[in-house]
């Protein structure tokens, strides 16, 4: 009986094991994970987590009695730490050995880390389960809240604490928010979203020094300021977990690198979500996002069954702050000009266009969840390589799914 195994009991590798059942495979199947709990969602960490300093489960993906029924063994606390790909076999931390005929990377990314925070009490990341009950717990009226890094994680932990009554002070080093994946003009309103929540953001703003005191910690800032803290948090962005790879002499390049079937330099080994680096559009590129994970775990599954599909999904990220949505399909990296569709005074969408007028991307900010049917039909012109005209798609009175081509 053929033996899969999936390296990282994250969103990804639990899609992928749950998606080979999906697609008749009928040998064994082993998820090993080096946390303690089951598979979980991890978007909820940064949000509905963090509003209460009651304990709570993680979001599991499928229970455990759903992994039992569908013949999936699971392993939990328990670390893959070595890789045979000659004789094709896993070591877990634990001493034991698993023998593969396919194996998954999934492992994920982790944050990138501050040295000089190293060991101290009351600073903090936001990546696992037991982090977000860590955090909820501190996050108690009266605390000031400092927050290194205006990402995604810094901001919706921001958003978060302000409705939990903390003082939050963001630290940003570069110009603006969000810097990386957003356009200027919805991380504007991003930012005034915040201050109008009473978020202190400090952009153009490095952190020196940080000294620890038995209440918090004082940061020296590159403005002269000395900022005290009682809680720190560092989110300066995440790395992909590489080091099995690496150690196995896999191909690396800003994570695991796969072809567009999402196979390692070794046909025997795939790799998806956080960790892997693939093609897109001619680039390599890498994502940090819930659907990227799902997507690709199900498609590395019917590749490791002999599919030898290549994945083209459109990228799609999302991300909640307060009563506000941001969604973002495509990349918009490399777009020569930018239309916006102004829909009502809360809701817009801007569109991205490359220098063949082809729509690379759409990043849309609504309140609630209202822009996700414009963003779902924006995501399939980008599919369809459409052309759509700037003025149709920058007036609010023409449908976007009059814009689909119907072949
Ligand atoms: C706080 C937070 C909020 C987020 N919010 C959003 C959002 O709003 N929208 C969005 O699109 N995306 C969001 N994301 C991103 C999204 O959750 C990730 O892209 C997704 O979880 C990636 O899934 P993954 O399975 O690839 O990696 P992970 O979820 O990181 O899972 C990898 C797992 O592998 C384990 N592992 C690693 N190495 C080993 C090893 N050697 N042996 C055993 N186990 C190992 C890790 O411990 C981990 O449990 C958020 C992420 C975080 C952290």
């Amino acid at each position: 009986m053929q033996e899969f195994v999936i390296i990282g009991g994250g969103q990804c590798g639990a899609r992928a094991a749950l998606a080979l059942r999906d697609q008749g495979f009928d040998g064994h199947i082993t998820l090993i994970g080096e946390e303690r709990h089951l598979p979980y969602e991890r978007p909820p960490l940064s949000k509905k987590h963090l509003m209460s300093s009651v304990e709570s489960e993680p979001s599991f993906v499928v229970s455990s009695e759903t992994f039992a029924e569908r013949s999936i063994a699971i392993v939990t606390s328990d670390a893959a730490v070595g890789l045979d790909r000659e004789s094709r076999s896993v070591q877990l931390a634990s001493g034991r050995s698993v023998s593969y005929d396919k194996l998954l990377l999934a492992t994920g990314s982790t944050p990138r880390k501050l040295p000089s925070v190293e060991g101290m009490d009351h600073a903090f990341y936001l990546r696992t389960h037991d982090d977000a009950q860590c955090l909820s717990q501190r996050l108690v009226a009266g605390g000031h809240l400092v927050i290194i890094g205006a990402g995604f994680i810094g901001l919706e932990l921001a958003a978060a604490a302000r409705q939990r009554g903390l003082d939050v002070t963001v630290l940003e080093a570069l110009p603006r928010i969000l810097m990386r994946a957003v356009p200027e003009a919805i991380a504007a309103l991003v930012h005034a979203l915040h201050e109008a929540h009473g978020v202190r953001l400090l952009c153009n703003t490095s952190v020196g020094t940080i000294e620890a005191h038995t209440a918090g910690m004082s940061l020296a800032l590159s403005n002269g300021e000395i900022l005290d803290a009682t809680t720190l948090v560092v989110g300066i962005g995440a790395e992909p977990r590489c080091e099995l790879a690496r150690q196995a002499g896999l191909a690396v390049e800003n994570g695991i690198a796969v072809n567009t079937a999402l196979q390692t330099s070794d046909p025997a080994i795939f790799a998806a979500g956080d960790c892997c680096s693939f093609p897109y559009q001619g680039k390599r590129i890498r994502l940090e996002a819930w659907r990227n994970a799902q997507d690709q775990g199900a498609h590395a599954s019917a590749n490791m069954l002999g599919a030898e599909a290549p994945y083209e999904v459109v990228p799609w990220f999302w991300s909640d702050q307060y009563d506000f949505s941001l969604q973002i399909a495509g990349l918009a990296s490399g777009a020569a000009c930018t239309f916006r569709r102004q829909i009502d005074e809360e809701t817009m969408i801007l569109f991205h266009l490359g220098d063949d007028q082809r729509l690379l991307a759409a990043s849309g900010w609504a309140r609630g969840n209202t822009i996700a049917r414009d963003i779902k039909l924006a995501e399939m012109l980008i599919a369809q390589r459409a052309k759509p005209a700037p003025e149709a798609l920058a007036s609010p009175a023409v449908s976007l799914k009059s814009l689909l081509s119907r072949s």
